[in-house]
């Protein structure tokens, strides 16, 4: 169904995994899609013929979503390309994985930088185009270790209770304006980021999540489309769970 038929969407980190899926649902959905990455530059090629495929413009930007100057140069040049858009996904992120006795500065400060302060640019700059058509709506990917906390993940958890914090507080500011804020929290998704892990460590995990199987990018993809769809219009200031039961 193309349920956004004529829109345009932004999506941060579109060249792999989650943000890659969401590009093609988003195109799949009638959506036209921005998508920046950083340094998968021939996947991001790929990406972009797809927009022959489902008969939409996609268009890559290779952008540092952490970068507040590139994050305001990247809106221009989307406005340039688009002239408008109506849909922010903010999904652009790192692991620096280690326990807080061994974790140094940089790898804290870096995650913060990539997964929150990226969430504040992207979204500082885009809002003015969503109040200017009193419509506009933002989905931050955050994670569930956002709630729960996770052992050897402070900065990444830190990073993700941030963007929660930051999502009610732009649904609270915004909702007059007609601009929507909801976080989709995914649990253990199949990407490049969680292929790290050691073999065992993930079956046990698997082993944990009632519906006893790791996420796909499409459970993520899916819900992305529906919250940015006017099936959503109601929903905002959330934190929604797609982690198979994990975190109840
Ligand atoms: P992934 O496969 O490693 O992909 C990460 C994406 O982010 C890539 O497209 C990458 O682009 C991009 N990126 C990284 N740094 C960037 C920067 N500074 N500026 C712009 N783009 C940047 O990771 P993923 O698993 O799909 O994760 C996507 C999002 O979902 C992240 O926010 C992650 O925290 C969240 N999440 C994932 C899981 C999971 O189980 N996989 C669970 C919960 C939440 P390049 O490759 O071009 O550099």
């Amino acid at each position: 169904m193309k349920d956004l038929k004529n829109k345009t969407a932004i999506v941060t980190g579109g060249s792999k995994g989650i943000g890659k899926g969401i590009v093609e649902k988003l195109a799949k959905s009638g959506c036209n899609v921005a998508f920046t990455y950083l340094s998968s530059e021939e996947s991001a090629i790929e990406i972009e013929k797809l927009s022959e495929k489902y008969n939409v413009k996609i268009k890559k930007y290779k952008s540092d979503a952490s970068d507040f100057n590139q994050s305001s140069k990247l809106i221009e040049n989307i406005l340039d390309d688009f002239d408008s858009y109506d849909i922010l996904i903010n999904n652009a992120g790192i692991t620096r994985d280690n326990l807080i006795l061994r974790m140094d500065e940089e790898s804290w400060k870096k995650v913060i930088d990539i997964n929150l302060n990226s969430c504040f640019n992207l979204t500082k700059c885009a809002i003015r185009e969503f109040m200017k058509k009193k419509k506009g709506v933002i989905i931050n990917i955050s994670s569930i270790v956002g709630i729960k906390g996770n052992a050897g993940q402070s900065n990444y958890s830190a990073s993700k209770a941030g963007i929660n914090g930051f999502t009610k507080s732009i649904a609270l500011e915004l909702g007059s304006r007609n601009i929507r804020c909801n976080a989709i929290a995914p649990g253990f998704i199949e990407t490049d980021m969680t292929s790290k892990g050691d073999g065992k460590l993930l079956d046990s995990w698997i082993e944990s999540i009632p519906l006893k199987r790791a996420g796909n990018v499409d459970d993520v993809a899916n819900l992305c489309v529906y919250l940015a769809s006017d099936k959503g219009s109601y929903i905002t200031g959330q934190i929604i769970k797609v982690d198979g039961g994990l975190v109840t």
